[in-house]
């Protein structure tokens, strides 16, 4: 499953930064274009943490709507979903927002 893969390296890397220290909250940042599922994220969490001091820490997740860019007309447009076509027709859209995956901040005791 991506996901766990995901809150995988997501947990390595705080511990990196954290390492003993427990830690109470994190947040996240997941474009909606990421592909993520925040739900099974959620879960994945939950089993990457255990036995970690990220144990039982909360998760926040925010969701950046996605931004893309016509390369036919130039208009930026909000896209939700991975179809990205322009309201002109054209398919060649470039994303400039909504696929990031990034530790926006974390809580320690
Ligand atoms: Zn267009």
């Amino acid at each position: 499953m991506h996901e766990l893969a995901i809150a995988e390296s997501v947990v390595e890397a705080i511990l990196e930064r954290t390492e003993q220290r427990q830690v109470t909250t994190v947040r996240l940042a997941v474009g909606k274009l990421s592909g993520v599922v925040p739900d099974a994220l959620e879960f994945c969490f939950d089993l990457a943490t255990s036995g970690t001091p990220l144990e039982g820490a909360s998760l926040e997740i925010v969701e950046p709507s996605g931004q893309a860019r016509c390369h036919a007309c130039q208009r930026e447009f909000d896209v939700d979903d991975l179809i990205l076509l322009c309201p002109c027709g054209s398919a060649d859209v470039e994303v400039v927002a909504g696929r990031e995956l990034s530790v926006t901040s974390v809580e320690v005791v």
